[in-house]
């Protein structure tokens, strides 16, 4: 449902604020290289997977099934994306792997940026924008390639000369009215006729559009989600829909994917995690999407087992209509020691809530902290790689969540891999003194991680309405989800420096939460600038959220110098001088947005939210910007994923080794090695 993705434009805030990360101490290697390469608007990063090797072998098998079973799907998102895709993948991998010319030079080089963007975005179409993007090498170079490259691996028609083939498909890759865009909203075209994406073909967005009010019942309360898994086509002037599953199209992906999940259900953990897999194979195998739901609904249920996974047509983003999903997939295990963490302040809620600086009548006689996970992600395939979400939250049937509820997790070591990539640059760049630096260093990610989990655990669960008053979405209206948010924060800004914490052995020393407060207030008052345009205000709820919080201690902290503004070299620095003091204010205010929740004082949120929360001080702006264009930080980051392999004895699986490659281009071609199961056209 709600698909967060990640981008360096939000990148250091996480960084900075906090996120799901992971506790530095589980991470086996220290000196692991996150990131490997950087081209066009993309960085290639890496992460671990810590945790892998205390699973059981039983467990480390299933894994390694699931894995299996992730990557047969790949092909598949390639040709959803775009019909021609596997063609033009197939095309530029025989050159990658035969070329026999010069491999070095301006246009080899450009070739190899295109490709690897072409990897990137499963595509000819960026993953981001959705717009064809273009090689930046001549057509006679690149059927110079073609040329000198084993003829045998082109994807070739039946009988097909090279030469023809070479004019084809260079009209598909370098026309700029081939194809110009993935996906279309624009409601003053036909979004069907010109969106690429390979989900419908023949038909009008009318056409559509009608099919499905003849089908769909709105009175059903458990409706499936019609055409999920299936292209939309006319034969002999029927609209007809073709299934994606075992004995219909992309079955020679399927059949894999269902070969390997049966071999996962025969190493499960539980009965539970058992069935749920063997329904999804069921679903695969009769593309019922009634099956679908029965899967969801024990998929949701399964909240015990150490191993999960994503699989299936899941998103519909792609879909300009909003009907097909396209192949994902994401196996992951629980992070035990997040859990562990989240579960010690969940256990505590209580005596949080007692000790909170609101007032009495606001605070619950009885809280309870809410549940949230922390997985570690092994494999990711299809729509989630190499570009990847950093929070899941399925399933999408809303009548499936709203009956048997959702999961949502947190991949917590693509964040812990974010923030490791990219923070060491703008670290330096914004930190007053070394000191801070190493506060950051030290303790950067673990505070980090803290905060958000009081966040969500303690913070959203806290405080009660005064009686008769209406919840805050009707009181505080526009402004409530601001306040909510503030509210969240400042319960775990207040808690972050409280030896309960080291009591409850979540924080090691009484120190660790400054690097907490410096990031907070630093992004608040500055760093979240960045992304905002020159000349515009603070929109977006977080971050008027955060920047009402930290002007507000700012400003009522001015005449002791809690807070000081310094200029140094002509670069603006914020500097705390007086943690105490800070946490007392940040508890003032916390009192006051419980007070206008209960009370539900809307003059009074629109007041602190307008006053601190909108406006930007537009010199400060375009030094953040200034700054921040100096550090070379590419926009958009996708992963290279472990490789796991089966240590055998006999046919018995023994042992299951992960390793770190680092070449992405290598991954890329392996995959296209082992797990090329469809034809150029399906
Ligand atoms: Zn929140």
């Amino acid at each position: 449902m709600k698909k967060l993705h990640l981008f360096i434009a939000v990148l250091f805030v996480i960084n900075l604020i906090g996120c799901n990360e992971q506790n530095k101490k589980d991470i086996v290697v220290d000196n692991f290289k996150y990131q490997t390469e950087q081209f066009a608007d993309l960085a290639i990063l890496r992460y671990q997977v810590p945790g892998f090797n205390e699973l059981t072998v039983k467990q480390k098998e299933l894994v390694y099934y699931l894995y299996q079973a992730a990557l047969s799907g790949r092909d598949m998102i390639y040709d959803q994306n775009y019909k021609y895709n596997l063609t033009v993948r197939k095309t530029l991998e025989a050159i990658v792997n035969s070329y026999s010319g010069e491999r070095s030079g301006n246009d080899w080089d450009n070739f190899m940026v295109y490709t690897k963007r072409v990897w990137f975005s499963n595509g000819i179409h960026h993953h981001y924008s959705n717009k064809k993007f273009f090689p930046e090498i001549s057509k006679e170079f690149f059927s110079s390639l073609i040329d000198n490259s084993d003829s045998k691996l082109l994807p070739l028609t039946n009988g097909g000369s090279v030469s023809n083939f070479s004019k084809r498909i260079t009209k598909i890759i370098f026309d700029p009215k081939v194809a110009p865009e993935m996906v279309t909203f624009d409601s003053n075209v036909d979004v069907i006729k010109n969106s690429a994406v390979n989900f419908y073909e023949g038909v009008t967005q009318k056409e559509v559009e009608n099919y499905y009010k003849k089908i769909i019942d709105k009175k059903d309360p458990h409706p499936i989600s019609y055409g999920l898994n299936s292209k939309m086509m006319k034969v002999n002037g029927k609209i007809v829909e073709k299934p994606w599953k075992v004995g219909g199209m992309y079955s020679q992906a399927i059949e894999k994917i269902v070969f390997w999940l049966e071999k996962a259900a025969g190493v499960a953990e539980n009965d539970l995690q058992k069935n749920t897999i063997l329904k999804l194979a069921e679903y695969y195998k009769t593309g019922d999407l009634k099956v679908f739901d029965e899967y969801n609904k024990l998929w949701v249920k399964d909240t015990e087992s150490r191993v999960d996974a994503v699989n299936g047509f899941i998103e519909v983003y792609n879909d300009p209509l909003g009907y097909r999903g396209y192949y994902e997939s994401v196996v992951s295990i629980k992070d035990m020691d997040a859990t562990k963490r989240i579960k010690a302040i969940g256990d505590n809620a209580q005596w949080f809530e007692d000790n909170s600086p609101i007032a009495d009548r606001y605070k619950k006689k009885e809280v309870k902290g809410i549940s949230a996970k922390v997985i570690t992600v092994v494999v990711e395939s299809g729509g989630t790689s190499p570009s990847t979400p950093i929070g899941i939250n399925l399933p999408n049937a809303p009548w499936i969540r709203k009956e048997f509820g959702s999961k949502s997790v947190n991949l917590g070591n693509i964040v812990y891999s974010y923030n490791k990539a990219g923070s060491k640059e703008s670290l330096k760049e914004f930190a007053y003194s070394l000191e801070e630096v190493d506060l950051a260093i030290k303790y950067g990610a673990l505070t980090s991680d803290l905060k958000t989990d009081m966040h969500e655990v303690i913070g959203h669960a806290s405080g009660q309405l005064a009686p008769g008053v209406a919840p805050p979405k009707q009181t505080l209206k526009n402004y409530a989800s601001i306040i909510e948010e503030a509210r969240a924060d400042l319960v775990a800004l207040y808690y972050l420096p409280d030896k309960k914490l080291i009591e409850m052995g979540v924080s090691p020393t009484e120190e660790a939460y400054k690097a907490g407060y410096i990031s907070y207030i630093k992004n608040g008052l500055m760093l979240q600038l960045r992304r905002i345009k020159p000349g515009e205000n603070v929109e977006e709820a977080h971050m008027r959220n955060r920047q009402m919080v930290s002007k507000w201690v700012y400003e009522k902290g001015k005449d002791e110098n809690i807070i000081e503004r310094i200029t140094k070299d002509g670069k603006t620095y914020f500097v705390i001088n007086d943690y105490q003091k800070l946490r007392t204010l940040f508890g003032k205010l916390l009192n006051e947005m419980q007070r206008i929740s209960s009370e539900g004082d809307f003059k009074a949120a629109k007041y602190l939210v307008e006053t601190y929360g909108v406006l930007v001080d537009k010199d400060l702006h375009k030094e953040v910007l200034e700054r921040y264009s100096k550090l070379d930080l590419a926009p958009y980051s996708g992963f290279i994923n472990p490789v796991l392999t089966p240590v055998m004895v006999g046919d018995k699986i023994t042992d299951v080794k992960i390793e770190y490659p680092v070449d992405f281009t290598k991954q890329m071609l392996d995959y296209a090695k082992d797990y090329s199961f469809l034809p150029n056209k399906n």
